[in-house]
């Protein structure tokens, strides 16, 4: 899957670019409007996030001649602005989708998810341990053929945790990217154990095999028991 990023602020993109990589999309950025068209014409990419206020060229001027090119890349706008025109603009010169700037990173992975529905890569978009299978798409889970009901952040619990599973998950890591707090503190530590508590109850108490382990002093780790 290949997100093309058009943003013009160095920070953003750079940000959107290491969150997208590390979900394991292929990302290109470009930091103009001319670039982000010359990129969007000549390469196959599967999902172009544009940044409206643009050197040179504005995102909405991109949309268009891209719509005029025939090309029906899905466009989601991304957008410091929140004003009623700019909206009607966007989604009538063939926008997608519109996030308004400043967004939490989960939030931008949904949308994403839901505009890539149509050329899905099974790869990045289902993610399975032994028989405990997600599909980030739907965000069902299964176990052993059963339907698991999570609520949605023990589901984005989750996600992150497959994510990285094999590798030991930290109570920071967590605080940061699933809960988006900077400031990890022992309130939060505790909403999280409790977070763990009931999802580990519910995908692990009934089933011969434990797969969600507690790494005393480090943290958390999906695995099977025969993994190191
Ligand atoms: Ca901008």
């Amino acid at each position: 899957m290949h997100i093309l990023v058009v943003e013009d602020e160095p920070k953003v993109a750079q940000a959107i670019k290491n969150g997208l990589l590390s979900e394991g999309y292929r990302v290109t950025t470009v930091h103009t409007g001319e670039e982000g068209f010359f990129q969007a014409a000549s390469q196959k990419v599967d999902l172009i996030l544009l940044d409206l206020m643009l050197p040179g060229k504005s995102g909405i001027e991109i949309l268009n001649a891209l719509r005029e090119l025939g090309k029906d890349t899905p466009v989601l706008i991304l957008t410091a602005k929140d004003t009623i025109e700019d909206r009607v603009l966007g989604l009538d010169s063939g926008a997608d989708d519109y996030l308004v700037k400043p967004f939490a990173f989960p939030e931008l992975l949904a949308r994403i998810r839901a505009l890539t529905r149509r050329g899905r890569s099974d790869q990045v978009l289902k993610l399975k341990l032994a028989d405990l299978e997600l599909d980030c798409i739907t965000r069902k889970v299964k176990r052993n053929g059963y339907d698991i009901p999570l609520t949605s952040k023990e589901y984005e619990l989750l996600e992150y945790l497959m994510r990285h599973q094999g590798h030991a998950v930290s109570r920071e890591m967590l605080a940061h990217d699933v809960w988006q707090v900077k400031d990890r503190a022992t309130p939060l530590d505790n909403v999280i154990d409790v977070h763990i508590n009931r999802l580990r109850s519910k995908i692990d108490t009934n089933f011969d095999q434990p797969l969600l382990h507690t790494i005393r002093g480090i943290g958390f780790i999906m695995k099977t028991e025969d993994e190191p």
